[in-house]
């Protein structure tokens, strides 16, 4: 027959983890270092060409085989996505906007050569896993599972073609506080001689290939004292994102209104984050200062500083919601030196970005029920 265009989690094929293969849940979640530690299960579908998707296993966390040849290990023929479920304080766990994941996850997809999918199907199947593993939900206000769906390319043809085998997998594994201590203010190397993403290229795609190559960037950040890099792009060094979170500057603008900024996703230089999506949405709904996605170029920063009127600057993304820039070292490209700039975020009394932080995980922690859509 045809072959299936999406996997059903009717079709859901269930092999619970024995009690000797399950491991010990940690007892502190608050503790816990991201990507170390696993949940006992994982959501493995296979795909090919001929057949279309096979039937979904949920079955215990275990390595698996590709051939040394599969494209994903040559030409990085993957994708995958971020996100988290959260036990509320009424201890239900909630999934916060998973549609939107499962959208940015198609379009990476597609973009990717890779197969489509059904995404209320693998929403279903998720959340299945979660009730298996729900006892890795740590009971804390900041802690959470984080799941981390996964596509990729398998089969073993060196061609640099599309993929005619491939594997999606979902893994999660719990995840601490990111700020135990409170904010803890972050620092960026800003030059434009590194770029994250160019016109035409895959930055507004989560796909593996986009962090790669961040890495020794981000080497060269912290030789230089620098917690992450602020991507700039072009000759007017537009500012694009920060580390692997959107950027967003709250400022008295040109016009003398408060304004909330944060790059257009129009370049295709920029990640669609959930959390940038949301943060525009709630400022907008309270309507008290402009909210705007609009291009910010470094000199824009640097006048706005000099005439006071940057009052925060912060990134933005699931892993800790906002993430409060205090220092920004400028590689000047006129004057060929690097510029110190400190930027007044953790001084902004009321703060914009503590506000958001505590509406955003009021509303992921089921203590408010302000925007009843964006949870499940
Ligand atoms: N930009 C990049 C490059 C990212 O990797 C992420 C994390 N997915 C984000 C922004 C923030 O996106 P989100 O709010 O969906 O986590």
């Amino acid at each position: 027959g045809d072959p299936f265009q999406t996997f059903y989690h009717r079709d859901l094929i269930v092999t619970p983890a024995g009690p000797t293969v399950r491991r010990p849940k940690p007892k502190h979640g608050d503790t816990l270092k991201f990507g170390h530690n696993y949940a006992d299960h994982m959501v493995d579908v296979n795909w090919d060409d001929k057949k279309g998707w096979h039937r979904p296993e949920l079955k215990p966390l275990q390595p698996f085989m590709i051939h040394p040849g599969a494209k994903v290990l040559h030409y990085a023929i993957e994708l995958f996505e971020g996100m988290k479920a959260y036990r509320g304080v009424d201890n239900r766990i909630r999934l916060f906007r998973p549609e939107m994941n499962m959208q940015r996850m198609k379009m990476t997809a597609k973009r990717s050569a890779l197969p489509d999918f059904d995404a209320e199907e693998l929403i279903q199947i998720m959340s299945e896993q979660i009730q298996l593993d729900a006892d890795w939900v740590p009971a804390s206000s900041t802690s959470s599972l984080y799941l981390r769906p996964t596509l990729i390319g398998t089969d073993p043809t060196l061609g640099v073609g599309e993929a005619h085998m491939a594997k999606l997998f979902v893994l999660s594994g719990p995840v601490g506080a990111y700020y135990a201590t409170g904010f803890q203010p972050v620092s960026l190397l800003a030059d434009a001689k590194y770029c994250r993403a160019y016109s035409g290229g895959v930055g507004g795609y989560k796909m593996g290939c986009n962090y790669a190559p961040t890495i020794w960037v981000g080497q060269m950040a912290a030789a230089k004292g620098c917690q992450q890099v602020l991507w700039l792009h072009g000759d007017d060094e537009t500012l694009t994102e920060v580390g692997t979170m959107n950027i967003f500057v709250y400022w008295i603008n040109e016009n003398g209104e408060e304004e909330l900024v944060t790059p257009p996703l129009t370049s295709g230089l920029i990640l669609p984050g959930v959390t940038r999506d949301s943060i525009i949405d709630l400022g907008r709904k309270w309507g008290e200062f402009a909210v705007n996605e609009r291009k910010i170029t470094m000199s824009q920063v640097r006048k706005a500083l000099d005439e006071g009127r940057l009052l925060e600057m912060f990134g933005a993304g699931t892993a800790c919601v906002v993430s409060p820039v205090d220092r920004i070292l400028h590689k000047n490209q006129k004057t060929n030196t690097l510029d110190e700039l400190h930027i007044p975020t953790m001084r902004h009394n009321p703060s914009v970005m503590q506000r958001f932080y505590d509406v955003l995980t009021d509303i992921q922690y089921g203590r408010s029920d302000l925007m009843p859509g964006w949870t499940r």
